[in-house]
């Protein structure tokens, strides 16, 4: 099986490219570019030299003992959250802006949830001396205020998205009709594998970095670059991509999608788009989405403003339809816990979003010899005020 994604933009039944006319230049453009733009030898030599010494990556691999032995099993962390600005976002934004520099881009726009993107985007700008504009949902303002502050104070323009749920679908609606409007300067920086063919094949391959440095990690660690099972939250899934990228064709490689299950799958307050969703069309690209028979979007809900979304990237879709990855949620509750418990045994404050990922553990029937690795996708600075209403 090929996971990857075809010429025409799909993966399987999933992806394409459904734009209005307006912007059929600038996609059309970055799909004849994009890949000799980014594996140009200059490209690369930039790239890399920034994740190193900007972002400080490789991210480490970190063995949890105490993890380990509270479920055990051997329970490895890969520790995006110790990257500049607290979370995977910034590889595949300082990807993007090198491809939006050599593209003769001025202008910089994106959309962000829980503001870890936005943040990471309004960083590269400020590196990159490039305009910058957020779009980001008013709920999402008022719960991550941390970031919306960070946003500002790094010169970015955060604008407001009122309509719907005022979440991040709402904010990726205003930046796409902001693209609409200024189709020559602007580039419109996508913060996960969504959004219409190219973006989310651009977005995994920055991302895939993940798994590039996972394979050496583990095989020094292990004598074996590859786990039992890969774990990792799904928003669009983004993260996700990066994590499974270069374990896709490796099929003993078990890997899990866990979604937000908010109050209860069925509760009326979810994200859980593996199981709520069904094939229709979502920013750009066919894929799998929270709908009703109208075939208008069910507004999504989750405690963590990173996984409040109603769809999932088509890469998803596909790796769910033809059953490579297994797909799980997790509740509120179940997330809020697995945050505690990390923050007990290992001294470690998780991004809500992968604490997410940390409560399926409860769930894993892992042997003891196993070897588990968990996308430690972010930290939790911006969720203190979620995490201080909730501890006992
Ligand atoms: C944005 C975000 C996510 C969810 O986005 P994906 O594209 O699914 O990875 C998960 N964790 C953190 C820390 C985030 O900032």
């Amino acid at each position: 099986m090929n996971y990857q994604v075809n010429k025409k933009g799909y993966y399987g039944n999933y992806g394409g490219a459904f734009i209005p006319e307006m912007l059929y230049q600038n996609v059309e453009e970055l799909r004849e570019k994009y890949l000799e733009i980014i594996y140009e030898e200059s490209f690369q030599n930039e790239l890399n030299t920034l994740l190193n010494d900007y972002v400080g990556r490789p991210s480490p691999l970190y063995y949890a003992k105490r993890l380990s032995e509270h479920y055990k099993s051997n329970i490895y962390l890969k520790r995006e959250d110790l990257n500049h600005t607290g979370a995977h976002k910034i590889n595949n934004t300082l990807g993007q802006i090198l491809l939006a520099k050599r593209l003769g881009k001025t202008r910089i726009i994106a959309e962000t949830g829980a503001g870890q993107h936005g943040v990471a985007t309004a960083t590269v700008c400020a590196l990159m001396g490039l305009q910058c504009i957020v779009y980001m949902g008013e709920v999402d303002i008022e719960r991550q205020a941390p970031n919306v502050a960070r946003m500002k104070l790094l010169g970015a323009t955060v604008i407001p998205a009122k309509s719907g749920s005022k979440t991040l679908k709402d904010a990726t609606n205003e930046a796409i009709r902001d693209w609409i409007n200024n189709p020559v300067d602007t580039y419109y920086i996508i913060g996960s594998v969504v959004g219409p063919h190219p973006y989310p094949d651009i977005v995994a391959r920055f991302q895939s970095i993940i798994s590039k440095e996972l394979k050496s990690q583990l095989l020094i660690k292990t004598g074996n670059e590859n786990p039992n099972y890969i774990i990792a939250c799904l928003g669009g899934g983004s993260n996700a991509a990066g994590i499974f990228y270069h374990y896709l064709e490796d099929e003993k490689v078990n890997l899990i999608a866990i979604e937000a299950a908010g109050k209860g799958i069925h509760s009326g307050y979810s994200a859980a788009t593996s199981v709520l969703g069904k094939p229709g069309i979502i920013h750009g690209s066919k894929t799998l989405l929270m709908q009703n028979e109208d075939g208008q979007i069910i507004e999504p809900y989750s405690i963590s403003a990173g996984l409040d979304y109603p769809g999932v990237g088509p890469l998803h879709a596909n790796l769910f339809e033809t059953k490579r990855a297994l797909f799980a949620s997790v509740t509120d509750k179940e997330a809020l816990d697995a945050a505690f418990l990390i923050c007990n045994l290992e001294g470690i404050i998780p991004a809500l979003e992968s604490a997410h990922a940390l409560a399926y553990l409860e769930y894993l029937k892992a042997k003891e010899n196993d070897v588990i690795v968990i996308n430690l996708s972010g930290r939790g600075d911006k969720d203190l005020a979620t995490y201080l209403k909730f501890m006992k």
